[in-house]
């Protein structure tokens, strides 16, 4: 049994059409052949799978429910039936969980007593180190000081946890100078040591690895709607940091033409401005490698990679999965931005009108999916929206910006 049936991406060189690949140095190449080996073996064992879908149930609280929004229906409109798929009940508050459980399994057979991440907001972080608890692996995080600053609680949660925070000074200290001092590491100590990355980037394997312990959202939600409603969604809605919460909820409707994706990216305070987070919908997008594979990323005319910006941590990247650049170059998906100020907008109507406190990487799809889509889908329209986390991390963001 393989975890997507039907997944006829990447093929045998990690590539997604032009997009992916493995772009490491050669000490990290055997690494990656070596996890790619190893993770085929393990998806297609039975006793793995077992493991995964006990701790995925016993542990994460899944499958997790999908739940039709009347009153944010009513509020879009035209007919409108919203659905959220309720990521934000897993186990630490986010679909994180799903991918760093999997990971650590994976660690685990591979004989690697250590496990490394890299952490921006801490959420990947903090993922990390709870499925390193659970599982009795050695952990170390390593986070920019700027970031270990601005998120101090999660920093906590993280020690509190058993983990090793390691503070990373290079660059703008922040996550992509951690994730750099990540991979530096992974060279010096692959024999004992497994990186779990937190999103479906990086090189071939990790995309892939990402996608399908994340596809369980889909899998999930396509026998929950097919109950619910008797039929397949008109729409698929999720926001897009990385990609990894997306392409969980996408990636099992893959070839179910007439279901639409749409991906919502942080447009910050404005594409205009400059200060923004999106990586494939801006007419000036263009391709480039990063953080190891080939992808839409932020960057100037002459390739620097440029800073991401964004009120949301979470979706705060300058890149984005090869497989979402596939998707967007042949038309499966659309790529839509929803700036800071939109996403607050989102926050506030989930809260009044559902009782549900969202993050605010979640609210971006939110405002999308109540503002926008039901002017571009027909009436009565059956939309799925994965409600990737809760909004708790976020309160003081949300003080201080409704106070204004
Ligand atoms: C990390 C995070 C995201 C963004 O990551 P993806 O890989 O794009 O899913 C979105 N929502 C929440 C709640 C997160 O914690």
């Amino acid at each position: 049994m393989t975890l997507v049936p039907g997944a006829q991406r990447p093929d045998t060189t990690g590539h997604y059409g032009e997009f992916g690949g493995r772009f490491v140095p050669e000490t990290l190449f055997q690494a990656l052949i070596d996890l790619e080996r190893e993770y085929k073996a393990m998806a297609d064992d039975a006793d793995f799978q077992e493991e995964l879908t006990a701790l995925l149930t016993q542990y994460v609280g899944r499958p997790t429910p999908l739940y039709f929004a009347r009153r944010l229906s009513e509020t879009a409109g035209n007919g409108m039936r919203l659905y959220l798929k309720r990521e934000d009940l897993c186990h630490t508050g986010a679909h994180k969980i799903n991918n760093t459980l999997g990971q650590a399994l994976l660690a685990k057979r591979l004989g690697k007593p250590r496990v490394i991440a890299e952490t921006g907001a801490g959420q990947h972080g903090v993922a990390t180190a709870t499925a390193c608890a659970l599982l009795g692996l050695e952990c170390e995080v390593f986070m920019g000081v700027e970031d270990i600053e601005r998120q101090k609680p999660n920093v906590l949660r993280m020690q509190l946890l058993g983990a090793k925070v390691t503070p990373v000074t290079s660059g703008t200290s922040t996550l992509k100078d951690a994730t750099n001092e990540a991979l530096r590491d992974w060279m010096a100590r692959v024999d004992d040591t497994h990186y779990i990355i937190g999103s479906v980037v990086g090189p071939h394997p990790f995309p892939m690895i990402v996608r399908d312990f994340q596809s369980v959202i889909g899998r999930e939600a396509r026998a929950q709607i097919l109950e619910a409603e008797g039929r397949l969604p008109d729409a698929l809605i999720a926001c897009v940091g990385g990609g990894s919460n997306s392409l969980g909820l996408f990636h099992p409707f893959y070839d179910d033409a007439d279901v639409k994706f749409f991906g919502v990216e942080a447009e910050g305070e404005g594409l205009h401005t400059g200060k923004h987070a999106v990586a494939i919908g801006d007419a000036s997008s263009q391709p480039g490698v990063f953080h190891g594979s080939r992808s839409f990323v932020l960057q100037t005319d002459d390739g620097q990679i440029v800073p991401a910006h964004s009120i949301s941590a979470g979706l705060d990247y300058p890149g984005v999965g090869p497989e979402h650049s596939f998707y967007a170059r042949t038309g499966r998906a659309r790529y839509m931005p929803v700036t800071d100020e939109r996403a607050l907008i989102g926050v506030k109507e989930t809260c009044v009108q559902e009782g549900i406190i969202p993050a605010l990487e979640t609210a971006h799809a939110l405002y999308y999916a109540v503002h926008e889509l039901p002017k571009q889908l027909p009436p009565d329209s059956v939309v799925i929206l994965c409600f990737s986390g809760r909004g708790d991390k976020d309160v003081q963001t949300y003080q201080r910006c409704f106070q204004k």
